[in-house]
């Protein structure tokens, strides 16, 4: 199933009088929406009544949940003070997680710094394959490990690093967003093809089911030489990717992507604008299956 939805709260949600993500479900259901990501960006400080609370609403409006972990945790980090401290992260994250059944939990791999960029990885490698054989195997039972393709260069995450992270375990999958992909790469999202080859990258190196269920990230991205600069919303015209080309692949393919939309200020807007671009292409073109 394709959903579409917010990453945390938009301006209108706000702006509409509502003081508690507790009324998150219902809202997006009023809104053709169904799917949400709760932000732990800043730290999990979520209680397990809350969780639940919000896995109950959830629930009743069939929104799918998601969890963004906190920016801290940095997976490349050779200081075990900053390696422990990752670890917490993404148990707390994980347990928040299980208490909202939300079943994929998204982080950021860690930064480059200093290092080599081949040595920041060997310890992002090292480091994510002894915490996922540390933690209680069943936080991993309902709940995926989802790292994300970033958009700064001096942070790792590419997407062949990505799909490299996630052949540690079967439980980790990628969550790749495509702003990032762009920004890093001076705007290369242009078309259809580039799209596909993402997808078929995906396929090739964690298979078929991995690149037609992706999560995915999605929202007009500023960028310079270095990579993202800021997160902009489609009001804003002149920043890419644009949805249209995507939309095709996923039609053309029959992929079912959790698309999260993090447009700044209105990504409950543009996530409905996703989804009508999708849905107006799957009812006015013929089902053209190619090969993934
Ligand atoms: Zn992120």
């Amino acid at each position: 199933m394709i959903r579409f939805g917010p990453a945390g709260n938009s301006d209108s949600f706000y702006e509409e009088g509502h003081k508690t993500t507790l009324d998150v479900p219902r809202w997006l259901h009023e809104r053709d929406l169904n799917a949400y990501e709760y932000q732990c960006t800043r730290g999990v400080r979520i209680t397990p009544a809350f969780a639940n609370a919000l896995k109950v609403q959830a629930e009743r409006f069939q929104i799918a949940l998601s969890i963004h972990a906190p920016y801290y945790i940095n997976l490349a980090s050779p200081d075990p003070v900053i390696m422990e401290s990752s670890k917490k992260h993404i148990v707390k994250s994980l347990q928040a997680a299980q208490w909202m059944g939300a079943d994929r939990v998204v982080i950021h791999p860690g930064s480059v710094s200093k290092m080599q960029r081949s040595e920041a990885m060997k310890n992002a490698l090292i480091r994510l394959e002894k915490i996922v054989n540390e933690i209680d195997p069943e936080l991993l039972n309902e709940c995926c490990l989802c790292p994300e393709t970033m958009g700064k260069a001096n942070n790792l995450g590419t997407l062949p690093e990505i799909l490299e992270l996630c052949k540690i375990h079967p439980r980790i999958v990628p969550t790749v967003d495509f702003g990032h992909i762009h920004a890093l790469e001076g705007g290369s999202l242009k078309g259809e093809a580039q799209f596909l080859r993402i997808i078929e990258k995906i396929d090739k190196a964690l298979g078929s089911d991995a690149a037609k269920n992706l999560h995915v990230h999605f929202s007009p991205v500023e960028f310079t030489a270095g990579g993202e600069k800021k997160h902009w919303n489609l009001k804003d015209k002149e920043y890419g990717p644009e949805f249209f080309p995507f939309a095709k692949i996923i039609w053309q393919n029959g992929l079912s992507p959790r698309v999260i939309c993090e447009s700044a200020g209105c990504q409950v807007e543009d996530a409905a604008v996703f989804k009508s671009t999708y849905l107006s292409l799957k009812n006015s073109s013929p089902f053209h299956p190619t090969v993934v």
